[in-house]
């Protein structure tokens, strides 16, 4: 008996002090027992597409990281300046991005162990007056990238008045080549490989800034820091993360080409970038066509209700009439918010927030984009629902038909036919609208541009080409819809 309670005993024993093991195992240092890191894919040799794969140094050391843990590492395509908030959502564990360790950033995120070393330099145009770093207390513009250390440091040292913020590298190399700006202050490789592969621009001698790139990892996750710097240490040990620097080392030979037709040939047919372009608009035409099939009908039910409210509130009593009340000021707040808000916002909000957990971007696109437009097409139908006169509706009535057989009969038919011409406008609208969607790394036709981008180092060329597609497709639609507003017209 004594035996058996001391059995016991030491089986309840031996839980508790296995129980924090088990917790700290390999399996758990992740959640899902998959460590899901943010990268942005247009910072080459660090990180940037091949086919359809992210490769680059930082993916490969994640991948000898994972290798050495024994777990999974995921990397998820973001806008760079996306990645730490996005980590402090929890939405991602961590961020391989080329992330210069800075005190700042300290604040929201951990930073591994350091395993690059590199500098932020200056570009200039090859004419430019601004020869050292002296120089650019007297230019007018410098360009940045937003959120990235060389912002920080540009707007600290010169003033907001005198920095810009682009979302993306290549958007300001090519305000530095078309004179909008005089020097944008970027990190050093990608910078080179500007320099490299255009004629008109050139890096300064002298270093801006000397830094060191690290993985950021949620502060939330101790564990998990710990375990990467003891694989960081490792890989430094055994002479693997020499090798991944090595193997990119150099290894970005660009052609240089001349004339706007030269360069579409080579850095759109010949090194493939056209893949991209297609494959990008093969997602944004799927977002448009998903997210306006659930913003047609949204639109449609919101605009139902509120005339229905407009039209019987009065007359209505009891519950139904209440209900019609509540929803119609639900729709109506859901309109002014949606309308007073950019749409980028309440993507990312989307992303970040709502939908947090939701790791299918095309989806998060869809819901967000189809909430957004169901906003404005409630509103275009209300518009076209209002224009059938007070009237022909009354005389409707007075035949007999109830509020629904109107309704139907009379009504929709022409206000769906007197909505059209906005309706084929908000469709535009959606279509071109969803080239935001790269905020949230969703590698649509805008971000296959960019993607594109950081292979060729031409933004000129991958932007008009994308600008062209998304063109064509316009001019198609706007022919569709003219043929279907004749055949109701006609109808
Ligand atoms: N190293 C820079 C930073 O951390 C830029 C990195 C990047 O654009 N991927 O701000």
């Amino acid at each position: 008996m004594k035996k058996k309670a001391l059995n016991l005993f030491t089986l309840i024993l031996s839980i508790f002090i296995l129980m924090p093991n088990l917790a700290f195992g390999q399996e758990d240092l992740v959640d899902d027992g998959v460590i899901d890191l943010g990268t942005s894919a247009d910072f080459p040799p660090y990180e940037y597409y091949e086919k359809d794969e992210i490769v680059g140094i930082d993916p490969d050391i994640v991948k000898a990281i994972g290798e050495y843990l024994g777990v999974e590492v995921k990397l998820h395509d973001m806008d760079f300046n996306n990645i730490i908030a996005s980590i402090q959502s929890g939405k991602i564990d961590g961020g391989a991005a080329g992330f210069t360790v800075t005190e700042e950033r300290k604040k929201s995120v951990n930073f591994t162990d350091t395993f690059a070393k590199t500098s932020q330099v200056v570009l200039v145009k090859k004419d430019s007056d601004i020869k050292d770093i002296e120089d650019l207390a007297d230019s007018k513009k410098i360009g940045t990238q937003l959120g990235s250390i060389g912002h920080t440091l540009a707007t600290d040292d010169f003033g907001e008045d005198y920095v810009q913020a682009f979302i993306k590298v290549p958007d300001a190399i090519l305000s530095l080549q078309s004179g909008k700006i005089d020097a944008v202050i970027v990190d050093k490789q990608i910078a080179q490989s500007y320099a490299d592969s255009s004629k008109d621009l050139d890096l300064l001698d002298s270093t801006y800034l000397e830094e060191e790139y690290a993985i950021a990892v949620n502060k939330e996750n101790p564990l998990l820091l710990e375990k990467l710097n003891e694989a960081i240490g490792a890989l430094k040990e055994d002479g693997t993360i020499d090798q991944i620097m090595a193997k990119y080392e150099g290894s970005e030979e660009i052609e240089k080409t001349d004339g706007i037709i030269g360069r579409f040939k080579a850095n759109i047919i010949e090194n493939g970038g056209y893949k991209y372009l297609v494959d990008g608009l093969k997602t944004t035409l799927l977002v448009t066509f998903f997210a306006l099939i659930l913003s047609f009908s949204l639109g449609l039910i919101i605009a139902l209700v509120r005339a229905a409210n407009a039209e019987l509130g009065e007359e209505l009593h009891g519950i139904s009439g209440i209900l019609l009340k509540v929803m119609d000021k639900i729709f109506a707040i859901f309109i002014s918010i949606i309308r007073g808000t950019p749409s980028t916002i309440q993507l990312l909000i989307m992303f970040n927030v709502i939908l947090v957990n939701l790791d299918n971007l095309i989806l998060v696109a869809i819901i967000s984009f189809a909430l957004n437009s169901s906003a404005y097409m409630a509103e275009l139908f209300r518009g076209g629902i209002n224009s059938v006169s007070k009237g022909e509706k009354e005389a409707a009535r007075s035949l007999g038909l109830s509020y629904y057989q109107m309704m139907k009969k009379l009504v929709m038919p022409q206000a769906i036919k007197n909505s059209l011409p906005a309706l084929g406008n908000e469709i535009i609208t959606l279509f071109k609208e969803t080239s935001i969607s790269g905020f949230i790394g969703l590698a649509d036709l805008t971000r296959g541009a960019s993607i594109v981008i950081s292979q060729t180092f031409d933004a000129a060329t991958a932007y008009f080409s994308a600008a062209i597609i998304y063109l064509v497709i316009v001019l198609l639609m706007e022919k569709i819809f003219k043929k279907m507003e004749k055949g109701y017209l006609y109808a």
